[in-house]
């Protein structure tokens, strides 16, 4: 009897043991097949990696510069290019991105803020 209990302990921990090993190679997978993020200029289209574009970000009511990329609220993402921050301006992008009036001093303020963090 006591062996039979061996037995069911010692599968059920290679079961564990599988189990586990399926996991790791899953995950493993998961890290090779990883892209780097892209995201869309949301002006020209074009994709780029998310570091190398200016984050927008609209949470209640205020719409603000992330720098960082790091506050909370819907994001969108624009080329550090004038040619972008002009389109944005007159085609107010950011109306459209986030289905609401945007004030032309918001505008003014991030494409201001854009500016003055280029190089
Ligand atoms: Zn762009």
């Amino acid at each position: 009897m006591s062996k039979i209990n061996n037995f069911s302990v010692i599968d059920y921990k290679n079961n564990m043991f599988a189990d586990c090993m399926t996991t790791q190679k899953y995950s493993e997978n998961k890290s090779l097949m990883r892209q780097p993020t892209e995201r869309t200029c949301m002006c020209c289209r074009l994709k780029m990696t998310k570091h190398k574009l200016i984050r927008i970000t609209k949470y209640g009511a205020s719409i603000e510069l992330d720098i960082k990329h790091s506050k909370i609220g819907r994001g969108c993402y624009v080329c550090p290019t004038k040619k972008c921050t002009d389109l944005m301006i007159s085609k107010k992008t950011l109306n459209r991105v986030y289905k609401c009036d945007v004030e032309s001093c918001v505008y003014d303020k991030i494409v201001s803020q854009i500016i003055a963090n280029l190089d």
